[in-house]
């Protein structure tokens, strides 16, 4: 049964049709563009003009970095320690937040454990509904090394390349390293580089041998860096850019997952965190945005990512992301694009993030231009998932 909507405005991943028509059959796109242009259907073919839930339409959109087994509590070292179990059910009713906020594919970069790739194969099967899940298992640290709470740890080129292997054959869908310190957790601090080239490279080599993508956590310039010469895919966080390391990460074709919304988290409730997690973060915020601001001047593929699950960076919060962007000098437009078609293309989904033929009927609708207010964003009127209606 093929549904058509006609609609005010699409976004489809790259620019805007006004009166627009778009026609999904099953779990795909059928047919995207001017409402005048909607083909008839054929002769004995059933289909059925539907109200849309909002006037705009926009791909499904994707958001790069997540933890869904944690809900963002003021607490993160307490939060970490909870039991398998409860990290499951959170995963489930985090991911189905994310999803009616318009979230359609989560990439989710650490977890202790296997319940996230649990969770994307049950609503791969069908067994409960949720976004695609990209899940990354268990992040790749170093003794001492940050991100420990939701990673494994590897401190050799062999214990490296023994951890993605391992990684891979729980059923990761994606490699996650950490390449430098961070700010929550009691690890190493941020501008500190953890793997060395060597180690880099063979984490590279084994995920792109799994036909992984492999994606980095890296606050300090040396550390992307390395990344980067290695052949990482993206490079999360991407806090202390300077213009060498934004010209390395361009030669590269590096994609960047800037996460501003859990830096503007910490510092909107910095009187309940733990004083050296705000030392950490006041230290590097502006910077950060001064080198998002740069390496999108210098044409550095951005994608949005939130890093959800960090202290107070819900997972319904998305929408925010894309209007933190535009602060960073994307336009509307840019920011739009971050968020759908740059960020499948980050994650490796083809069909994800566009409506175009042939692809996802992933969408959100909204009342209202997102590009001329991205506030519109954050509270979509519908939002369908493989062709069907979220509840
Ligand atoms: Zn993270």
């Amino acid at each position: 049964m093929r549904m058509v909507f006609e609609l005010d405005g699409l976004f489809d991943g790259e620019r805007v049709i006004e009166n627009a028509g778009l026609v999904i059959d099953g779990g795909e796109v059928a047919w995207v563009g001017e409402r005048r242009g909607l083909p008839k259907s054929a002769p004995g073919e059933r289909s059925e003009t539907t109200k849309p839930p909002g006037g705009f339409a926009l791909p499904g959109m994707i958001n790069c970095h997540a933890h869904l087994t944690l809900d963002g509590d003021a607490n993160f070292a307490a939060e970490v320690t909870q039991n398998d179990t409860q990290a499951a059910l959170k995963a489930f009713r985090n991911a189905r937040a994310a999803l009616r906020a318009g979230v359609t594919t989560v990439r989710d970069l650490g977890a202790n454990g296997t319940m996230v790739i649990e969770l994307a194969r049950a609503i791969d099967r069908g067994l409960v509904e949720g976004p695609r899940i990209i899940a990354a298992g268990r992040g790749i640290t170093t003794t001492g090394g940050h991100g420990l709470e939701v990673g494994r740890i590897a401190d050799s080129v062999d214990e490296v390349r023994k951890a993605v292997r391992e990684q891979a054959h729980a059923g990761a869908k994606v490699v996650k390293l950490f390449s430098t310190g961070g700010i929550l957790g009691g690890g190493a601090p941020p501008e500190l580089s953890q793997y060395s080239a060597e180690e880099t490279r063979a984490a590279v080599e084994e995920a792109h041998k799994a036909g992984l993508r492999i994606t980095t956590h890296a606050h300090g310039s040396g550390g992307m860096r390395i990344a980067a010469e290695a052949g990482i895919d993206s490079i999360e966080h991407a806090t202390l850019l300077d213009e060498a390391t934004i010209r390395t990460i361009k030669e590269h074709d590096v994609a960047i997952v800037p996460t501003l919304l859990v830096v503007q988290s910490l510092l909107d409730h910095a009187t309940e965190l733990d004083a050296l997690v705000v030392e950490r973060t006041r230290a590097v915020s502006e910077r950060h945005r001064e080198g998002v601001r740069a390496a999108h001047r210098a044409g550095v593929r951005i994608a949005t990512g939130t890093d959800a699950g960090a202290s107070f960076t819900r997972h319904a919060a998305y929408a925010v992301e894309v209007r933190l962007l535009t602060e960073c000098g994307l336009s509307p437009t840019e920011a739009l694009a971050a968020a759908t078609a740059q960020a499948a293309r980050v994650v490796g989904l083809d069909k994800a993030g566009r409506l175009g033929r042939g692809c996802w009927a992933d969408i959100v609708f909204v009342e209202g231009d997102p590009l001329a207010d991205p506030r519109t964003l954050g509270s979509p009127r519908g939002v369908y998932v493989r062709g069907a209606a979220v509840a």
